[in-house]
């Protein structure tokens, strides 16, 4: 039987083999610890009977652990170098699909209603390119799209942010914006000698978990997010001057306190000292004292 493509003595042989080089803009840094694969894949809780979801596969390190347990793999690679590597890496697993693809730019609801069963059990199980991290979560929550969770390895310091509560400095827009659509969990902390090439920062395993219905109901979904964001965009300024500042405008000042007063809230707070259900009151405030 041919040894695990996650050691380091295969991932060598491999990338020898086809004399592949590191696209560092490309976030390549590839796994070569089996047991670390392994923790990623149970913390997904998958069965027999589940899909999965992967993004960059790589040479095949983690998609082949997701193999080992899983029904149906697809795996969106963006780098044509990979594919011929991949179909050899992989020949043991024909249930494991290669997308040549950006994810950025893939309709993944349709390559999911090819390759998943209607109501099938879908995970995103990814080691990410850290290049792209965010704006590849983003996507996945936002499209709302039929999976149960996603289970990824990304920077250690973004994982925090992502998992993080408020009053605590790594609590940020991207906290909110991520745990609006799911239950956040950073589950491992990964050291750095478990890849090649080793990347730069710590990494860490985050767990999402969809939630079925937004914590909090609020009229606006697209307002939400930006009255989130204008009032981040200085940490040191109060939610009213950042509001002010970044959204509404010096003119309107009136308008913003009298939505923080219905709203209960004190506009000398911080932005990062709000719960999400004062940002949906303050939302519904915002609109209904623009309505008036
Ligand atoms: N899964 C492999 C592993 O764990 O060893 C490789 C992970 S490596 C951190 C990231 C992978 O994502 C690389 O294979 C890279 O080519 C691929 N990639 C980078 N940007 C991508 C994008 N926008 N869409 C799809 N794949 C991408």
């Amino acid at each position: 039987m041919t040894k695990d493509i996650a050691t380091p003595n295969r991932t060598k042989e491999i990338l020898k083999k086809y004399n592949f080089t590191f696209k560092k803009s490309l976030g390549q840094n590839f796994l070569i610890d089996t047991n670390v694969l392994r923790n990623i894949v149970d913390v997904a809780e998958l069965s027999p009977e589940s899909g999965a979801i992967e993004i960059g596969p790589g040479i095949g390190a983690l998609t082949e652990q997701l193999a080992k347990q899983v029904k149906k793999v697809v795996a969106f690679e963006i780098d044509q170098r990979l594919l011929p590597v991949l179909a050899d890496t992989l020949s043991p697993y024909p249930h494991a699909t290669i997308v040549h693809s950006d994810v950025l730019k893939a309709d993944v609801r349709q390559v999911m209603s090819q390759y998943f069963e209607d109501g099938q059990d879908v995970m995103v199980v990814a080691n990410l390119p850290y290049y792209v991290t965010t704006p590849i979560l983003m996507k996945l929550l936002e499209e709302r799209l039929p999976i149960r969770g996603i289970v990824v390895m990304i920077q250690a310091e973004v994982a925090e942010r992502i998992a993080a509560k408020p009053g605590t400095k790594e609590y940020g827009s991207l906290s909110i914006a991520a745990q609006y659509y799911a239950k956040a969990e950073k589950v491992l902390t990964v050291p750095k000698t478990v890849f090649v090439p080793q990347p730069n920062v710590d990494s860490a395993v985050l767990k999402l978990t969809l939630r079925e219905e937004p914590p909090v109901k609020v009229r606006n979904e697209r307002y939400f997010f930006e009255i989130i964001r204008a009032s981040f965009a200085n940490r040191r300024k109060t939610l009213l001057n950042n509001l002010i500042h970044n959204l509404m405008g010096k003119d309107n000042k009136a308008v913003v306190e009298a939505a923080l007063e219905q709203a209960g809230i004190d506009p000398n707070r911080r932005g990062e000292t709000l719960t999400i259900e004062e940002y949906a009151r303050l939302c519904d405030a915002l609109e209904s004292v623009q309505e008036r």
